[in-house]
């Protein structure tokens, strides 16, 4: 009997092959100029645990809640940890869940989810501290979210090289450029604070160098420009701070800080930037001129740290960052992490203190990277998505086409499906296949 079920299963295994191979064969005798490869599987989906899966199994709210909380304990010495976790107390001040987006496509899969995820953990948020409150006494904070717009991203065929240098025009400087996919993402956010039931502020770049702080910590910057773009900057060893060129109709800006002149003044105080131009030569940035100031642009990793410090600085509000999990481990202990501990060590500010970061589940193709859209925009990848009606994945227009009505549906899918990584915070930690979330989301529409 037993022999029989083994010599069975084997029969099975083999036939299994066969077919999936002939299938295979015949995908790419019928398609033979862009062959489609099937992936097989047994439609069962695992939640491993693991690292933050383990840790955080139950609850990821709970964790952060008292994160904050020690934040404020420490900044105004009331309490020890057992006296916070036994006082059933709320944070006080303001929560603000922060995310940020490069306006340089409609958003795809990986966006959207980022943004449900911040809406969701903010909701999570709310939720908890109403509960906490109805059995205790505090009166919980208010919770928002803040999405940044990096509108100072490069534009496609706006980029150019001068004698080995390169320079970029962004996004907030040439015409049109900005407003092509603002609508798409002004809808995705209106959408999730409804459902999330969550106020929503909208902020560009501009304003993120507006900040109070930013002065000082961009003359720390110029103190330390040589270290800290070596530091941030492995390929080119310059801190990428960039500025515009400010002749009409030019906007040219040095994309990687290579030419930059840093001018430390009045003790470190009021130091100047000088950029250049290829074309119109040297212009200058005076960190003592708030609308100057306002003007300056810098790249992902040096963004990153001037966003950490703010929020470490400023003890009137929470700050939690929502991003991509592409962004976890290494990049953020080289590029964040070390240079967060030595300008704490040298200034003795923020003393410490260490950002909050969320990181959202990555979506990856059959291969396990990571579902691009610079990939997507740039060079016309993720063609077989589309044969496969999959494409509203790269693009929230599509994907509101593809359902139609008032587009929500679509959207409305994907943040269902983040609500059940909430409610089992173990499938916060793990990535997700776009093969996953066709099955779950696209399935049952009709093409
Ligand atoms: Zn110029």
């Amino acid at each position: 009997m037993g022999s029989d079920m083994r010599s069975d299963t084997v029969r099975g295994s083999t036939d299994y092959e066969r077919i999936l191979t002939a299938t295979q064969r015949l995908a790419n005798a019928l398609i033979p100029d862009h062959p489609l490869f099937m992936t097989f599987h047994d439609g069962q989906v695992h939640d491993p645990l693991g690292g933050g899966a383990y840790a955080f199994q139950n609850d990821i709210v709970g964790p952060m809640l008292l994160a904050l909380l020690e934040d404020e304990a420490a900044h105004d010495s009331v309490a020890t940890r057992d006296e916070l976790m036994s006082s059933n107390g709320l944070p006080t001040r303001p929560i603000v869940i922060d995310a940020g987006l490069q306006p340089n496509n409609s958003p795809h899969l990986g966006t959207l989810v980022v943004f449900c995820y911040a809406f969701s953990i903010a909701k999570g948020i709310r939720d908890r501290m109403r509960v906490l409150e109805a059995s205790g006494k505090d009166i919980p904070p208010s919770v928002t979210v803040l999405i940044t717009f990096v509108d100072t991203a490069p534009v496609k065929d706006k980029e150019m090289e001068v004698e080995g240098i390169q320079y970029q025009r962004s996004h907030r400087d040439v015409q049109d450029a900005l407003s092509t996919y603002m609508a798409d993402y002004e809808e995705v956010v209106r959408y999730l604070s409804m459902w999330a039931d969550v106020p929503v502020n909208v902020a560009f770049q501009a304003d993120f160098f507006s900040n109070s702080s930013m002065p000082v910590l961009l003359n720390y910057m110029i103190l330390h420009h040589e270290t800290l773009g070596r530091q941030l900057s492995p390929k080119y060893g310059s801190l990428a701070l960039r500025s515009a060129c400010p002749v009409p109709g030019c906007g040219l800006a040095e994309k990687h800080g290579r030419l930059n002149e840093y001018r430390a003044d009045n003790n470190g105080q009021d130091g100047i930037i000088t950029f250049h131009c290829p074309h119109h030569g040297p212009h200058a940035v005076r960190l003592s001129c708030p609308a100057e100031t306002a003007r300056l642009e810098a790249n992902a990793p040096t963004r990153n740290l001037l966003r950490s410090m703010t929020h470490l600085l400023d003890t009137t509000t929470h700050h939690i960052r929502v991003t991509g999990a592409d962004y976890a481990g290494v990049y953020q202990e080289m590029f964040l992490y070390r240079p967060l501990a030595a300008w704490s060590a040298i200034t003795g500010l923020a003393r410490g203190r260490t950002p909050h970061i969320l990181y959202a589940p990555l979506i990856v193709d059959w291969s396990g990277a990571k579902l691009s859209k610079s990939l997507y925009i740039r060079d016309g990848a993720y063609e077989f998505m589309k044969q496969q009606g999959m494409d509203g994945f790269c693009s929230y227009a599509r994907l509101r086409e593809r359902f139609g009505g008032d587009g929500s549906e679509g959207l409305r899918k994907i943040w269902d499906e983040v609500q059940r990584w909430m409610a089992d915070p173990k499938k916060l930690f793990r990535s997700f296949s776009v093969a996953y979330f066709h099955a779950i989301i696209l399935r049952d529409v009709g093409s």
